[in-house]
């Protein structure tokens, strides 16, 4: 048994987003990351700033990711774009940790899973940077590769993560900073907990938590749910 399946066959399971929910990724790395795919869809498409940018912010509304509009639309190579985007070397010295993160979440009982829309050297390298990589933190890290390019929030994405670790989405409670992804959280019967601030609790929110250090008040969401089959 994982360390992380402590919690039992009835206790919570625990999803966590990576980036902006268990550190602050939009001060130092996305810039990086940004920087990266703008110059990633100029060279390969032959277009300039303006457009790359224009494009990028484009096909991350529209699917979720600017990886997706490129392999739909542009048949461009999925791991080719994932490494050359999310690979600098100073990683480490940009990700910024938050205060007891690993102490926190070896207190949360229960089993702990990192879902992430970012590939999985880049996850990898985050959560060794953030003291969390072991299996004493998370039993599995389930990255957009393992979606097979669904990317949250695409129910599919989600649906594979359920069967592949043979999940009852009513024993998880997903830990997200973004709300879309939280409403297809909902709608597959998992609680919600939003990471940021907000005065209002959005709809399809069970709980508002500023940082990782409050999340022990998600505890009062988990009602346990008797054990069937292999859940
Ligand atoms: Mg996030």
């Amino acid at each position: 048994m994982s360390p992380t399946a402590a919690g039992g066959r009835r206790g919570p399971v625990w999803i966590f987003d990576l980036d902006d929910t268990l550190h602050d990724a939009t001060t130092r790395v996305f810039p990086h990351i940004n920087r990266a795919m703008t110059a990633y869809v100029m060279q390969h498409l032959g277009v300039d700033r303006p457009e790359a940018d224009r494009l990028r912010i484009g096909y991350w509304h529209r699917f979720g990711a600017t990886l997706i509009g490129l392999v739909k639309l542009h048949q461009v190579d999925a791991t080719h774009f994932l490494r050359q985007t999310h690979d600098f070397p100073d990683l480490p010295g940009l990700v910024q940790r938050t205060p007891a993160l690993r102490q926190i979440l070896r207190r949360l009982p229960g089993r702990k899973i990192v879902f992430s829309n970012s590939p999985i050297h880049y996850c990898e390298a985050v959560l060794d940077a953030l003291g969390i990589a072991d299996c004493f933190c998370f039993e599995d890290l389930f990255t957009i590769e393992r979606t097979g390019l669904h990317p949250k929030p695409d129910p599919i994405g989600f649906r594979r993560l359920l069967k592949a670790r043979r999940l009852d989405p009513r024993r998880c409670v997903m830990v997200e900073d973004n709300v879309a992804n939280l409403h297809t959280a909902k709608r597959l019967r998992m609680r919600t907990v939003l990471v940021g601030h907000t005065v209002r609790k959005p709809r399809g929110v069970d709980l508002v938590v500023r940082s990782p250090r409050q999340l022990a008040k998600a505890l009062r969401l988990h009602r346990p749910v008797a054990a069937r089959g292999g859940c």
